[in-house]
C-alpha cells in the first residue's frame, strides 16, 4: 500500500474504525445508563450519514436496519458489532471471525501475556 503520511483509504480507514469501535465496545458498561445507551445508539446511527466510503455507509444504514444495535450491555453490543463486521467480512470475501474470541482480540489479549 502507500507509504505513511499519505491520505488513508478505505481499507486503512476500515481497519481504524473498527478498532475504535471493537474497542469502545469492550469498554462500554456491563449495565448502561439510559444516557450510555442512547449516546452509543446515536454513535452508530451517524456512521451512515458521516462515514467517508459512501458505499461502505449506504450498506451499513441498510445492515442496521435488518439488525438494530444491541446497546444494552458491554456483551451484547460487543457482540452486536462482531456480527456486523462479520456481515462486510463476508462481502468483501473475507475469512468470518469467531465472536467467542471478541474480548481476547480487543480488550484481554492472549492469555500467553504476549500483549503485556
Ligand atoms: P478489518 O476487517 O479491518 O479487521 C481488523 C481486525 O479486526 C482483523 O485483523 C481482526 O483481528 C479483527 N476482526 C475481523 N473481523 C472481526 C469481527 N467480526 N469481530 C471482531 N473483530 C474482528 N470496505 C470495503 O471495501 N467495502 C465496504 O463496503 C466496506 N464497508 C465497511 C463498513 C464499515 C462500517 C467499516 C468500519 C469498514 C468497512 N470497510 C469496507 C472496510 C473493511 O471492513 C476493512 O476494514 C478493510 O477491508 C481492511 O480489512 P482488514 O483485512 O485489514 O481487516
Amino acid at each position: 500500500g502507500p507509504p505513511p503520511g499519505c491520505p488513508p483509504d478505505v481499507e486503512q480507514l476500515g481497519r481504524a474504525t473498527w478498532t475504535f469501535l471493537h474497542t469502545t465496545a469492550a469498554y462500554y458498561p456491563d449495565k448502561p445508563t439510559p444516557t450510555q445507551r442512547a449516546n452509543m445508539l446515536m454513535l452508530l446511527r451517524s456512521l451512515p450519514i458521516v462515514y467517508p466510503c459512501t458505499w461502505c455507509a449506504t450498506d451499513f444504514g441498510e445492515e442496521i436496519e435488518k439488525s438494530k444495535p444491541d446497546v444494552s450491555s458491554r456483551v451484547a453490543l460487543s457482540r452486536w458489532l462482531c456480527e456486523q463486521h462479520n456481515t462486510v467480512n463476508e462481502k468483501l470475501g473475507k475469512e468470518k471471525f469467531d465472536c467467542a474470541k471478541t474480548d481476547e482480540r480487543w480488550k484481554d489479549g492472549p492469555a500467553d501475556g504476549s500483549c503485556d
